[in-house]
């Protein structure tokens, strides 16, 4: 356990938060680390033709700046200013010294972590939310339709098309809208509609049911039925969370901002932990720390972290597969278990997808990330600790993150410096630590 508190006069200098430093702007660009691969990640191919997808395909779903984002090489992206005024709501998150944890561990480690939990949905989730939005909104879009698993999404999606004023409709995975009912009502006191899926509302919802009317659903046929209901009304588009190559882009604040943060302390990261579901706060917050090894030959490794009940980037297939159950996306060359795949209903929701970002899959055949699984009470246990240490309540999600750091923190015999990518806080998960307590 921690030590207890030192007695010193309230005009000592304060110790316990150095490292806390925060730049004084939200980033002005996004980095694309497109630009500096050594080989360019497969295209997402037609369902149909198989071969690799044209703007106008993807027109139906997604307005012309994000399809345009979708395919950029160019290694930093302008954020609009509206974009960069929505996210110094929150930005820049805070970096931490994680100093009560590193005593309670004994490590010889310096262990950050980087603070997405800051945000008014509580996730990385608004970092892309907010840009979605606002590039459908100012493309004459009145309505997004999307997907969500533990409802972080269609919380952080009603929130971004509540501050642009227009419409969200969610479809989420039955197993969370019934366990996890105080999302839905984050999402409906942003003025957003939440119906869970699958639904009777689409005819690949009805289909599901028909196959099985008691299923727990899945993140799969929650996009299929999000993206049929976008594909038939123009004034409606589509908004994924996670996966795309626009998704990571837009997360990348996180890295950016981390690697600013930790160069301002004169604090060079030797090893980055997040957790995985689909890849975006992973890819948000290492492509930046990778980027920078390809350039200017630093050594920064990077461990994605995935449940070991859906580990797609540890015992998944590296192949073109669909990103919904129906077969109605793009296919995406991924490490998947198969869209079919019905993961367990465990608690971290957000990290229940059967596939990978095509670009941390490409990172991790290249050998620029590596990969691990880890157990649901390994994780908790070190949500746990994590929380008594530090004060925050990690989501189930980033207990990953914390689970594969402390690991490493533990064996560490030298000094060295640790990130963790905190993309979330628990409090509205408290059922899921209630049960592993
Ligand atoms: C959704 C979510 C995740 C998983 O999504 P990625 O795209 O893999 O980042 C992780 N952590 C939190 C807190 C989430 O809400």
């Amino acid at each position: 356990m921690t030590t207890s508190p030192d007695v010193r006069p309230a005009s000592a200098p304060l110790t316990d938060p150095v490292g806390t430093f925060v730049p004084s702007t939200v980033p002005t660009h996004w980095y694309n680390l497109a630009a500096d691969l050594p080989e360019p990640a497969p295209p997402a191919l037609h369902p149909g033709t198989r071969e690799p997808l044209g703007p106008q395909d993807l027109a139906p779903l997604f307005p012309m700046a994000l399809i345009a984002q979708e395919v950029s090489t160019e290694r930093y992206v302008e954020i609009p200013q509206t974009v960069r005024e929505m996210y110094a709501l929150w930005r820049p998150s805070p970096l931490v010294r994680a100093l009560r944890l590193e005593r309670a561990l004994g490590t010889p480690a310096k262990i950050y972590y980087k603070y997405e939990g800051v945000s008014p949905a509580g996730s990385h989730k608004p970092n892309t939310a907010v840009a979605q939005a606002y590039y459908n909104a100012v493309e004459g879009i009145t309505k997004l339709t999307t997907e969500t698993g533990a409802g972080q999404w269609g919380a952080s999606l009603s929130m971004a098309c509540a501050l642009v004023g227009i419409e969200c409709e969610v479809w989420q995975v039955r197993a969370s809208y019934d366990a996890k009912p105080y999302r839905r009502m984050q999402m409906e006191t942003y003025g957003g509609i939440c119906h869970p899926s699958p639904s009777d509302l689409t005819e690949a919802g009805r289909a599901m049911l028909a196959a099985d009317p008691d299923t727990t659903g899945s993140l799969g046929m929650a996009i299929s039925e999000a993206v049929e209901v976008a594909a038939q009304d123009p004034k409606a588009h589509y908004a994924l969370g996670s996966v795309l190559n626009h998704v990571l882009l837009h997360q990348s604040v996180i890295g950016i901002e981390a690697l600013e943060q930790l160069d301002a302390i004169g604090e060079t990261a030797d090893v980055v932990f997040g957790c995985a579901g689909g890849g975006s706060n992973l890819g948000g917050l290492s492509f930046p720390f990778i980027g920078r090894n390809l350039r200017d030959g630093t050594t920064t490794r990077v461990v994605a972290c995935e449940p070991a009940a859906c580990p797609s980037l540890t015992q998944g297939e590296y192949r073109y597969d669909f990103g919904d159950v129906a077969g109605l996306t793009p296919l995406l060359k991924m490490h998947t278990l198969g869209k079919d795949f019905v993961p367990p209903p465990i608690h971290a929701g957000g990290l229940r997808y059967h596939g990978m970002a095509p670009m941390v899959s490409h990172a991790l055949e290249l050998g620029l990330l590596e990969a691990i699984a880890v157990e649901q009470d390994v994780a908790f246990a070190a949500g746990l600790e994590f929380a008594r240490a530090e004060g925050i309540i990690p989501a189930p999600e980033s207990t990953h993150a914390v689970a594969g750091a402390i690991a490493h923190a533990r064996a560490a015999t030298t000094d060295q410096t640790i990130v963790i990518g905190l993309s979330g806080n628990g409090v509205l998960d408290l059922p899921a630590y209630h049960d592993f307590l």
